[in-house]
Protein backbone atom coordinates (compact mmCIF):
# COMPACT_ATOMS: atom_id res chain seq x y z
CA UNK A 1 0.00 0.00 0.00
CA UNK A 2 1.29 3.47 -0.79
CA UNK A 3 0.67 6.82 1.21
CA UNK A 4 0.26 9.77 -1.16
CA UNK A 5 0.64 13.34 0.64
CA UNK A 6 -1.96 15.67 -0.79
CA UNK A 7 -3.84 18.63 0.08
CA UNK A 8 -7.16 17.53 1.47
CA UNK A 9 -10.36 19.05 0.97
CA UNK A 10 -10.40 21.64 3.59
CA UNK A 11 -6.77 22.59 2.68
CA UNK A 12 -5.12 21.12 5.73
CA UNK A 13 -2.48 18.27 4.46
CA UNK A 14 -3.13 14.94 5.00
CA UNK A 15 -2.80 11.30 3.77
CA UNK A 16 -4.75 9.07 1.47
CA UNK A 17 -4.68 5.71 0.15
CA UNK A 18 -3.43 5.51 -3.52
CA UNK A 19 -6.76 4.56 -5.92
CA UNK A 20 -4.99 1.77 -7.60
CA UNK A 21 -4.03 0.23 -3.95
CA UNK A 22 -7.67 0.01 -2.59
CA UNK A 23 -9.09 -2.35 -4.18
CA UNK A 24 -6.08 -5.00 -3.53
CA UNK A 25 -6.83 -4.04 -0.20
CA UNK A 26 -10.78 -4.63 -0.18
CA UNK A 27 -10.23 -8.21 -1.34
CA UNK A 28 -10.15 -10.25 2.21
CA UNK A 29 -9.49 -13.76 1.77
CA UNK A 30 -12.64 -16.22 2.16
CA UNK A 31 -11.65 -18.31 4.34
CA UNK A 32 -10.91 -15.67 7.36
CA UNK A 33 -14.50 -14.05 6.99
CA UNK A 34 -17.29 -14.35 9.55
CA UNK A 35 -20.20 -16.36 8.45
CA UNK A 36 -22.25 -15.96 11.46
CA UNK A 37 -23.02 -12.85 13.14
CA UNK A 38 -20.41 -11.74 15.83
CA UNK A 39 -21.73 -13.41 19.39
CA UNK A 40 -20.82 -9.86 21.42
CA UNK A 41 -21.95 -10.03 25.30
CA UNK A 42 -24.71 -7.93 26.08
CA UNK A 43 -24.34 -5.55 29.11
CA UNK A 44 -25.97 -2.50 29.28
CA UNK A 45 -24.13 0.75 29.59
CA UNK A 46 -24.80 1.32 33.27
CA UNK A 47 -23.34 -2.16 34.47
CA UNK A 48 -19.82 -1.34 32.27
CA UNK A 49 -19.68 1.72 33.85
CA UNK A 50 -20.07 -0.09 37.05
CA UNK A 51 -17.25 -2.69 36.47
CA UNK A 52 -14.70 -0.26 35.28
CA UNK A 53 -15.33 2.30 38.40
CA UNK A 54 -15.44 -0.54 40.68
CA UNK A 55 -12.04 -2.14 39.35
CA UNK A 56 -10.71 1.86 39.29
CA UNK A 57 -11.44 2.05 43.43
CA UNK A 58 -9.11 -1.16 43.71
CA UNK A 59 -6.89 0.79 42.14
CA UNK A 60 -3.77 1.67 44.46
CA UNK A 61 -2.53 4.72 43.18
CA UNK A 62 -0.72 8.32 43.68
CA UNK A 63 -4.31 10.41 43.34
CA UNK A 64 -5.79 8.25 46.55
CA UNK A 65 -2.56 7.25 48.76
CA UNK A 66 0.74 7.97 50.10
CA UNK A 67 3.13 5.97 48.27
CA UNK A 68 6.97 6.25 49.91
CA UNK A 69 8.24 3.27 47.63
CA UNK A 70 11.78 4.48 48.50
CA UNK A 71 13.67 4.83 44.98
CA UNK A 72 11.10 4.13 42.43
CA UNK A 73 8.34 6.62 43.97
CA UNK A 74 6.49 9.08 42.00
CA UNK A 75 8.07 12.52 42.96
CA UNK A 76 6.14 15.50 42.13
CA UNK A 77 3.47 14.81 39.58
CA UNK A 78 1.22 18.09 38.90
CA UNK A 79 -1.95 17.40 36.86
CA UNK A 80 -1.15 20.57 35.02
CA UNK A 81 1.55 18.75 33.02
CA UNK A 82 -1.66 15.74 32.11
CA UNK A 83 -3.16 18.92 30.79
CA UNK A 84 -0.75 19.91 28.43
CA UNK A 85 0.23 16.26 27.71
CA UNK A 86 -3.48 16.03 26.53
CA UNK A 87 -3.28 18.97 24.08
CA UNK A 88 -4.60 17.73 20.67
CA UNK A 89 -2.26 18.85 18.66
CA UNK A 90 0.24 17.05 20.67
CA UNK A 91 -1.57 14.36 21.58
CA UNK A 92 -2.49 12.82 18.17
CA UNK A 93 1.02 13.38 16.46
CA UNK A 94 1.74 10.54 14.25
CA UNK A 95 5.91 9.34 14.46
CA UNK A 96 6.21 9.12 11.06
CA UNK A 97 5.33 12.97 10.80
CA UNK A 98 8.43 13.88 12.61
CA UNK A 99 10.13 11.95 9.67
CA UNK A 100 7.97 13.21 6.57
CA UNK A 101 9.74 16.15 4.80
CA UNK A 102 11.97 17.80 6.90
CA UNK A 103 9.91 17.08 10.09
CA UNK A 104 7.99 19.80 8.77
CA UNK A 105 4.53 19.32 10.46
CA UNK A 106 6.03 18.68 13.80
CA UNK A 107 8.14 21.28 14.00
CA UNK A 108 6.46 22.07 17.42
CA UNK A 109 7.02 18.94 19.12
CA UNK A 110 10.83 18.37 17.44
CA UNK A 111 11.30 21.95 19.72
CA UNK A 112 9.76 20.44 22.54
CA UNK A 113 12.59 17.77 22.27
CA UNK A 114 15.40 20.10 21.72
CA UNK A 115 14.59 22.44 24.21
CA UNK A 116 14.22 19.69 26.87
CA UNK A 117 17.43 18.64 25.50
CA UNK A 118 18.90 21.93 26.08
CA UNK A 119 17.17 22.65 29.61
CA UNK A 120 18.56 19.23 31.16
CA UNK A 121 21.94 20.12 29.72
CA UNK A 122 21.63 23.42 31.97
CA UNK A 123 20.72 21.36 34.99
CA UNK A 124 23.12 19.05 34.87
CA UNK A 125 26.30 20.50 33.51
CA UNK A 126 26.33 18.61 30.20
CA UNK A 127 27.21 18.96 26.48
CA UNK A 128 24.29 17.52 24.76
CA UNK A 129 21.26 15.02 25.90
CA UNK A 130 19.74 12.59 23.91
CA UNK A 131 16.03 11.81 24.69
CA UNK A 132 15.53 8.21 23.08
CA UNK A 133 16.46 5.80 25.88
CA UNK A 134 12.60 4.63 27.10
CA UNK A 135 13.80 4.07 30.43
CA UNK A 136 16.39 4.00 32.97
CA UNK A 137 18.22 0.73 32.61
CA UNK A 138 17.66 1.62 28.87
CA UNK A 139 19.95 4.88 29.58
CA UNK A 140 22.41 3.15 31.14
CA UNK A 141 23.02 0.29 28.40
CA UNK A 142 23.04 2.97 25.82
CA UNK A 143 25.41 4.54 28.00
CA UNK A 144 27.83 1.86 28.32
CA UNK A 145 27.76 1.05 24.59
CA UNK A 146 28.82 5.00 24.66
CA UNK A 147 31.98 4.21 26.83
CA UNK A 148 32.88 1.04 24.78
CA UNK A 149 32.53 3.18 21.46
CA UNK A 150 34.74 5.84 23.15
CA UNK A 151 38.14 3.29 24.60
CA UNK A 152 37.48 1.55 21.56
CA UNK A 153 38.18 4.57 19.80
CA UNK A 154 41.24 5.12 21.87
CA UNK A 155 42.35 1.46 21.06
CA UNK A 156 42.36 0.39 24.69
CA UNK A 157 41.17 -2.71 25.67
CA UNK A 158 39.37 -2.21 29.37
CA UNK A 159 37.12 -5.03 30.38
CA UNK A 160 35.87 -3.65 33.82
CA UNK A 161 32.98 -1.48 35.12
CA UNK A 162 33.36 -0.20 38.74
CA UNK A 163 29.97 -0.42 41.07
CA UNK A 164 29.47 -0.20 44.46
CA UNK A 165 27.12 -2.46 46.57
CA UNK A 166 24.74 0.37 47.03
CA UNK A 167 24.14 0.79 43.13
CA UNK A 168 20.31 0.70 42.27
CA UNK A 169 20.24 -3.22 40.84
CA UNK A 170 19.82 -2.15 37.33
CA UNK A 171 23.66 -0.45 37.11
CA UNK A 172 25.54 -4.01 37.43
CA UNK A 173 22.74 -5.53 35.08
CA UNK A 174 23.18 -2.88 32.21
CA UNK A 175 27.04 -3.54 32.77
CA UNK A 176 26.93 -6.87 32.42
CA UNK A 177 24.72 -7.22 29.76
CA UNK A 178 26.78 -4.17 27.37
CA UNK A 179 29.48 -7.62 28.42
CA UNK A 180 31.70 -5.96 30.79
CA UNK A 181 32.81 -7.44 33.91
CA UNK A 182 31.82 -6.28 37.12
CA UNK A 183 34.17 -5.40 40.19
CA UNK A 184 31.65 -4.81 43.16
CA UNK A 185 32.92 -1.89 45.89
CA UNK A 186 31.79 -2.53 49.61
CA UNK A 187 30.46 -0.11 51.66
CA UNK A 188 32.12 1.11 54.63
CA UNK A 189 30.05 2.03 57.94
CA UNK A 190 29.95 5.12 56.75
CA UNK A 191 27.51 4.36 54.12
CA UNK A 192 29.67 5.18 51.07
CA UNK A 193 31.83 2.98 48.79
CA UNK A 194 34.82 2.11 50.26
CA UNK A 195 37.46 4.56 48.99
CA UNK A 196 40.80 2.41 49.93
CA UNK A 197 39.74 -0.24 48.59
CA UNK A 198 38.46 1.58 45.32
CA UNK A 199 41.99 2.88 44.80
CA UNK A 200 43.83 -0.16 45.28
CA UNK A 201 41.34 -1.91 42.39
CA UNK A 202 41.75 1.16 40.02
CA UNK A 203 43.69 0.53 37.17
CA UNK A 204 44.07 1.19 33.36
CA UNK A 205 41.79 -2.00 32.71
CA UNK A 206 38.53 -0.08 34.40
CA UNK A 207 36.35 1.57 31.65
CA UNK A 208 34.07 3.35 33.95
CA UNK A 209 32.75 3.90 37.30
CA UNK A 210 29.33 4.05 37.60
CA UNK A 211 27.62 5.93 40.80
CA UNK A 212 24.31 5.81 42.08
CA UNK A 213 23.86 9.15 43.46
CA UNK A 214 22.96 9.93 46.24
CA UNK A 215 23.11 5.64 46.15
CA UNK A 216 20.19 3.60 47.61
CA UNK A 217 21.14 3.99 51.39
CA UNK A 218 19.99 7.72 50.06
CA UNK A 219 23.29 9.32 50.90
CA UNK A 220 25.61 11.42 49.03
CA UNK A 221 29.25 10.39 49.12
CA UNK A 222 31.20 13.83 50.31
CA UNK A 223 34.53 11.96 48.08
CA UNK A 224 32.64 11.73 44.98
CA UNK A 225 35.00 14.58 43.51
CA UNK A 226 37.94 12.84 44.60
CA UNK A 227 36.55 9.68 42.83
CA UNK A 228 35.99 11.40 39.54
CA UNK A 229 39.74 12.48 39.66
CA UNK A 230 41.16 9.13 40.72
CA UNK A 231 39.27 7.36 37.85
CA UNK A 232 40.00 10.14 34.98
CA UNK A 233 44.01 9.65 35.90
CA UNK A 234 43.71 6.03 34.88
CA UNK A 235 41.69 7.28 31.78
CA UNK A 236 38.36 5.57 32.94
CA UNK A 237 34.96 7.53 32.70
CA UNK A 238 32.91 8.60 35.26
CA UNK A 239 28.54 7.58 34.83
CA UNK A 240 26.21 9.14 37.16
CA UNK A 241 22.66 7.53 38.04
CA UNK A 242 20.57 10.48 38.05
CA UNK A 243 17.46 8.89 38.47
CA UNK A 244 16.49 10.00 41.70
CA UNK A 245 17.64 14.24 40.86
CA UNK A 246 15.28 15.66 43.61
CA UNK A 247 18.09 14.91 45.55
CA UNK A 248 20.27 17.13 44.31
CA UNK A 249 18.34 19.95 41.82
CA UNK A 250 19.52 23.24 41.81
CA UNK A 251 22.29 22.72 44.55
CA UNK A 252 24.90 20.41 42.48
CA UNK A 253 25.52 19.14 38.60
CA UNK A 254 27.36 15.82 37.72
CA UNK A 255 28.90 18.04 35.23
CA UNK A 256 30.96 20.34 37.48
CA UNK A 257 32.10 17.42 40.05
CA UNK A 258 33.24 15.87 36.74
CA UNK A 259 31.19 12.89 35.26
CA UNK A 260 31.10 12.14 32.15
CA UNK A 261 27.62 11.08 31.57
CA UNK A 262 24.96 11.03 33.27
CA UNK A 263 21.13 9.59 33.36
CA UNK A 264 17.67 10.83 34.92
CA UNK A 265 14.59 9.10 34.63
CA UNK A 266 12.01 11.50 34.01
CA UNK A 267 9.02 9.15 34.78
CA UNK A 268 10.49 9.39 38.52
CA UNK A 269 12.06 13.07 38.89
CA UNK A 270 10.51 14.85 36.34
CA UNK A 271 6.38 14.23 36.28
CA UNK A 272 5.08 11.18 34.87
CA UNK A 273 2.95 9.15 36.31
CA UNK A 274 4.44 5.42 36.35
CA UNK A 275 3.95 2.15 37.44
CA UNK A 276 2.81 -1.00 36.21
CA UNK A 277 6.25 -0.89 34.03
CA UNK A 278 6.21 2.17 31.73
CA UNK A 279 5.58 4.52 30.08
CA UNK A 280 9.00 6.06 30.88
CA UNK A 281 12.07 8.23 29.74
CA UNK A 282 15.77 7.92 30.42
CA UNK A 283 17.02 11.05 28.79
CA UNK A 284 21.18 10.59 29.02
CA UNK A 285 23.08 13.59 28.78
CA UNK A 286 27.23 13.12 27.89
CA UNK A 287 30.31 15.93 27.75
CA UNK A 288 32.30 16.28 24.67
CA UNK A 289 34.39 13.31 24.72
CA UNK A 290 30.99 11.26 24.02
CA UNK A 291 28.81 13.59 21.95
CA UNK A 292 29.75 12.43 18.59
CA UNK A 293 28.76 8.51 19.40
CA UNK A 294 25.21 9.61 20.74
CA UNK A 295 22.70 7.34 19.20
CA UNK A 296 20.30 8.44 16.05
CA UNK A 297 18.36 10.42 15.28
CA UNK A 298 19.83 13.52 16.92
CA UNK A 299 17.68 16.99 16.43
CA UNK A 300 19.08 19.96 15.41
CA UNK A 301 18.16 23.49 14.92
CA UNK A 302 18.36 24.57 11.13
CA UNK A 303 19.86 27.31 9.68
CA UNK A 304 16.30 28.95 9.10
CA UNK A 305 15.17 28.23 12.27
CA UNK A 306 13.41 24.99 11.90
CA UNK A 307 14.01 21.61 13.55
CA UNK A 308 14.73 18.19 11.83
CA UNK A 309 15.82 15.02 12.90
CA UNK A 310 19.50 13.91 11.30
CA UNK A 311 20.50 10.09 10.92
CA UNK A 312 23.36 10.74 9.42
CA UNK A 313 26.16 10.73 12.19
CA UNK A 314 29.36 8.40 11.17
CA UNK A 315 30.21 8.02 14.61
CA UNK A 316 27.11 7.21 16.33
CA UNK A 317 25.87 4.10 17.36
CA UNK A 318 23.19 3.80 15.76
CA UNK A 319 19.67 3.43 16.69
CA UNK A 320 18.24 2.28 19.78
CA UNK A 321 15.03 3.31 20.04
CA UNK A 322 12.28 4.41 17.32
CA UNK A 323 11.35 7.73 16.35
CA UNK A 324 12.34 10.21 18.90
CA UNK A 325 11.73 7.94 22.40
CA UNK A 326 8.46 8.54 24.75
CA UNK A 327 7.07 11.83 23.47
CA UNK A 328 4.70 12.51 26.09
CA UNK A 329 6.90 12.06 29.13
CA UNK A 330 9.35 14.17 27.75
CA UNK A 331 6.59 16.66 26.78
CA UNK A 332 5.34 16.54 30.25
CA UNK A 333 8.68 17.23 31.39
CA UNK A 334 9.12 20.15 29.41
CA UNK A 335 6.10 21.68 30.73
CA UNK A 336 7.24 20.76 34.65
CA UNK A 337 10.42 22.97 33.90
CA UNK A 338 8.86 25.57 32.48
CA UNK A 339 6.10 25.58 35.40
CA UNK A 340 8.66 25.74 38.43
CA UNK A 341 11.52 27.19 37.26
CA UNK A 342 14.81 27.04 38.24
CA UNK A 343 13.67 28.49 41.99
CA UNK A 344 11.18 26.01 42.31
CA UNK A 345 13.48 23.04 40.89
CA UNK A 346 15.29 24.11 43.74
CA UNK A 347 12.25 24.06 46.11
CA UNK A 348 11.92 20.07 45.20
CA UNK A 349 15.42 19.09 46.01
CA UNK A 350 14.81 21.31 49.48
CA UNK A 351 11.79 19.88 50.25
CA UNK A 352 12.72 16.25 48.60
CA UNK A 353 15.54 16.11 51.65
CA UNK A 354 13.64 18.08 54.20
CA UNK A 355 11.18 15.72 54.33
CA UNK A 356 13.10 12.64 54.22
CA UNK A 357 14.97 13.58 57.45
CA UNK A 358 11.98 14.59 59.29
CA UNK A 359 10.75 11.22 59.00
CA UNK A 360 14.05 9.81 59.43
CA UNK A 361 14.29 11.92 62.86
CA UNK A 362 10.89 10.64 63.91
CA UNK A 363 11.65 6.74 63.09
CA UNK A 364 14.94 6.39 64.50
CA UNK A 365 13.78 5.43 67.97
CA UNK A 366 11.53 2.50 67.03
CA UNK A 367 13.56 1.29 64.07
CA UNK A 368 17.58 0.08 63.96
CA UNK A 369 19.14 1.95 61.10
CA UNK A 370 22.48 1.34 60.00
CA UNK A 371 23.97 4.58 58.29
CA UNK A 372 22.67 6.71 60.98
CA UNK A 373 23.41 10.83 59.26
CA UNK A 374 21.84 12.83 57.61
CA UNK A 375 20.23 11.37 54.23
CA UNK A 376 18.86 12.79 51.04
CA UNK A 377 15.82 11.99 49.45
CA UNK A 378 15.43 8.82 50.91
CA UNK A 379 16.25 6.85 54.12
CA UNK A 380 16.66 2.96 54.78
CA UNK A 381 15.16 1.49 58.24
CA UNK A 382 16.22 -2.08 59.27
CA UNK A 383 13.43 -4.53 60.83
CA UNK A 384 16.13 -6.52 62.40
CA UNK A 385 14.72 -5.52 66.04
CA UNK A 386 11.44 -6.21 65.41
CA UNK A 387 12.38 -9.81 63.43
CA UNK A 388 13.88 -10.72 66.99
CA UNK A 389 9.71 -10.86 67.37
CA UNK A 390 9.02 -12.92 64.75
CA UNK A 391 7.74 -9.58 62.86
CA UNK A 392 9.08 -9.16 59.38
CA UNK A 393 9.70 -6.12 56.91
CA UNK A 394 7.15 -8.03 54.92
CA UNK A 395 4.71 -7.96 57.68
CA UNK A 396 5.30 -4.15 58.31
CA UNK A 397 4.78 -3.67 54.91
CA UNK A 398 1.76 -5.45 54.62
CA UNK A 399 0.25 -4.16 57.62
CA UNK A 400 0.62 -0.53 56.19
CA UNK A 401 -1.64 -1.48 53.49
CA UNK A 402 -4.16 -1.36 55.42
CA UNK A 403 -3.51 1.57 57.33
CA UNK A 404 -3.80 2.92 53.96
CA UNK A 405 -0.29 3.37 52.66
CA UNK A 406 1.47 1.75 50.01
CA UNK A 407 4.68 0.16 51.67
CA UNK A 408 7.85 1.33 51.28
CA UNK A 409 10.72 -0.89 49.29
CA UNK A 410 11.07 -3.72 51.19
CA UNK A 411 14.71 -6.16 50.94
CA UNK A 412 16.37 -3.42 49.37
CA UNK A 413 19.14 -2.55 49.27
CA UNK A 414 20.53 -5.88 49.52
CA UNK A 415 23.01 -4.88 52.23
CA UNK A 416 20.71 -4.10 55.46
CA UNK A 417 19.05 -6.98 56.50
CA UNK A 418 15.30 -6.94 56.45
CA UNK A 419 15.41 -2.90 55.06
CA UNK A 420 12.71 -0.97 54.41
CA UNK A 421 13.26 2.44 51.80
CA UNK A 422 11.28 5.21 52.34
CA UNK A 423 11.15 8.31 50.18
CA UNK A 424 8.16 10.38 51.13
CA UNK A 425 9.43 12.85 48.54
CA UNK A 426 9.33 16.18 48.04
CA UNK A 427 5.23 16.54 47.06
CA UNK A 428 3.56 15.72 50.68
CA UNK A 429 2.34 17.89 53.38
CA UNK A 430 3.36 17.06 56.70
CA UNK A 431 -0.30 15.74 57.81
CA UNK A 432 0.53 12.85 55.74
CA UNK A 433 4.34 12.27 56.54
CA UNK A 434 2.90 12.40 60.14
CA UNK A 435 0.16 10.17 59.88
CA UNK A 436 2.56 7.68 58.05
CA UNK A 437 4.73 7.93 60.42
CA UNK A 438 2.59 7.33 63.41
CA UNK A 439 1.26 4.10 61.37
CA UNK A 440 4.98 2.77 61.29
CA UNK A 441 5.67 3.41 64.95
CA UNK A 442 2.27 1.85 65.66
CA UNK A 443 3.64 -1.13 63.79
CA UNK A 444 6.68 -0.81 65.73
CA UNK A 445 4.75 -1.57 69.61
CA UNK A 446 2.28 -3.98 67.63
CA UNK A 447 5.70 -6.29 66.97
CA UNK A 448 6.70 -6.19 71.02
CA UNK A 449 2.73 -6.51 72.24
CA UNK A 450 0.63 -8.52 69.19
CA UNK A 451 2.80 -9.29 66.63
CA UNK A 452 0.12 -11.90 65.34
CA UNK A 453 -2.01 -8.61 64.07
CA UNK A 454 0.96 -7.73 61.50
CA UNK A 455 1.20 -10.98 60.93
CA UNK A 456 -2.48 -11.47 59.58
CA UNK A 457 -2.29 -8.39 57.63
CA UNK A 458 -3.24 -7.31 55.22
CA UNK A 459 -6.94 -7.76 55.93
CA UNK A 460 -8.55 -5.08 54.10
CA UNK A 461 -7.84 -5.79 50.33
CA UNK A 462 -9.33 -8.19 47.99
CA UNK A 463 -6.36 -10.56 47.80
CA UNK A 464 -4.44 -11.23 51.12
CA UNK A 465 -1.21 -12.33 50.90
CA UNK A 466 -0.20 -13.33 47.30
CA UNK A 467 2.41 -16.34 46.32
CA UNK A 468 4.69 -13.36 44.49
CA UNK A 469 6.74 -15.97 42.53
CA UNK A 470 3.97 -17.86 41.40
CA UNK A 471 1.95 -15.19 40.23
CA UNK A 472 5.09 -13.99 38.10
CA UNK A 473 5.57 -17.62 37.12
CA UNK A 474 1.95 -18.47 36.24
CA UNK A 475 0.50 -14.94 35.11
CA UNK A 476 -2.90 -15.35 34.93
CA UNK A 477 -4.04 -12.30 33.06
CA UNK A 478 -8.53 -13.13 32.52
CA UNK A 479 -10.75 -13.13 35.27
CA UNK A 480 -11.76 -16.65 36.34
CA UNK A 481 -15.50 -17.33 35.11
C1 LIG B 1 14.52 3.42 39.02
C2 LIG B 1 15.98 3.49 38.97
C3 LIG B 1 16.69 2.97 37.86
C4 LIG B 1 16.04 2.21 36.73
O1 LIG B 1 15.10 2.95 36.02
P1 LIG B 1 13.96 2.23 35.16
O2 LIG B 1 13.29 3.33 34.43
O3 LIG B 1 13.09 1.52 36.13
O4 LIG B 1 14.66 1.27 34.22
C5 LIG B 1 18.05 3.13 37.85
N1 LIG B 1 18.71 3.73 38.87
C6 LIG B 1 18.06 4.22 39.94
C7 LIG B 1 18.84 4.89 41.04
C8 LIG B 1 16.67 4.12 40.03
O5 LIG B 1 16.04 4.59 41.13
Amino acid sequence: MQLIFEKSIKGRRGFRIAKNDVKETAEFPEQYCRKKDLQLPEVSELDVVRHYTNLSKRNFCIDTNFCPLGSCTMKYNPKFTEKIAKLEGFLNLHPLLAQFGDGILAQGCLEVIYETEKLLCEITAMDAFTMLPLAGAHAEFTGIMLIAEYHKQQGKKRRFIIIPDSAHGTNPASAATADYDVIVMPTNRDGCMDFREFKHKLNDKVAAVMLTSPNTLGIFNPRIKEICDAAHKVGALMYYDGANLNAILGKCRPGDIGFDIVHLNLHKTFSSPHGGGGPGAGPLGVNEKLTKFLPVPRIEKQKNGNFALNYHKPASIGCIAPFYGNFGVILRSYAYLMLLGKSGLKRVSDYAVLNANYCRALLKKYFEISYDRICMHEFVLSANRQKKMGVSALDIAKFLIDKGFHPPTVYFPLIVQEAMMIEPSESESKQTLDSFVEAMQEAAKLAETEPQTLKDAPQTTPVRRLNETKAARELRLRWPG
